[in-house]
């Protein structure tokens, strides 16, 4: 079955504790300046905390996301942020990094609690899956990602999930200049949806995005793939360059 009939992308950055908010505002504006607005195509980008108040309504054509959300309003929480202080600064929020879940060490139940107070506070989410360079040789990388997907998922609905991309980013092609080929994400991809396919009665509506390593050299031949909706651009995107190159394969695809 042909999912993709659609074939509409979102190219996201993640800025990661990178950028002050001067470099926010200034990469903003000179991207800005260079897009074709398409509605075929969303360009987000999830910048620092202390740049989210500078970087909003800069860009018209460019979405602003939170790298993080804590799942209550307000409290004794120091260090975290509230879905209450992102409310008017955002519309997008990104859950379950690999680097949140390894570093700091975020279990899939604070996964799921953050997604559903992402969700009932009306953001859209891009919430990322992924399996370690072990995992995939101990060849499971099917059954990691089903049990992320039910484990983030549980208790959440149909219209909610509808609101949440995903983003199948394998830890080992993270930041290693080692992407998945476009086969091995489309297989994953494709593998995702038929998860999705539990939850939803159209999963080929729901946007599921690639992130590793991702460059302009690259990007192309993955957002070729029938199950790839986007990218999720970490090194790739903290360069106006290398971001706009990768923004550009996606107008080539739409105009192909
Ligand atoms: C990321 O951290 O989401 C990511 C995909 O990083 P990179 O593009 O640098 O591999």
């Amino acid at each position: 079955m042909n999912h993709n009939q659609k074939k509409e992308y979102i190219i996201a950055g993640n800025w990661k504790m990178n950028k002050t908010a001067t470099e926010s505002i200034d990469f903003i504006t000179e991207l800005s300046g260079r897009i074709e607005p398409d509605p075929r195509v969303e360009i987000l980008v999830f910048p620092a905390f202390t740049s989210l108040y500078p970087s909003k309504g800069l860009s018209a054509n460019i979405s602003i996301g939170s790298q993080n959300i804590f799942y209550e309003e307000k409290g004794a929480f120091t260090g975290e942020i509230s879905p209450l202080m992102l409310k008017d600064l955002v519309s997008h929020v990104l859950i379950g990094h690999s680097e949140r879940r390894q570093i700091f060490k975020e279990s899939d139940s604070d996964i799921n609690k953050k997604v559903k107070t992402a969700l009932q506070h009306g953001f859209k989410v891009v919430l990322c899956l992924g399996e370690t360079l072990e995992e995939r040789e101990r060849e499971e990388t099917f059954s990691k990602i089903k049990t992320q997907i039910e484990k983030d998922l549980d208790g959440i609905d149909a219209n909610n999930i509808q609101n949440i991309a995903f983003a199948y980013e394998p830890i080992w092609a993270i930041g290693t200049g080692k992407n998945a080929t476009p086969d091995q994400a489309q297989e994953v991809h494709a593998f995702i949806r038929e998860i999705l396919g539990e939850f939803l009665d159209q999963p080929g509506e729901t946007r599921i995005l690639y992130g590793g390593s991702v460059k302009p050299e690259n990007s192309y031949d993955l957002l070729s793939q029938q199950d790839i909706n986007g990218v999720l651009v970490g090194g790739a995107s903290l360069n106006v360059e290398s971001f706009f190159g990768i923004i550009s394969q996606s107008y080539k695809l739409i105009h192909r």
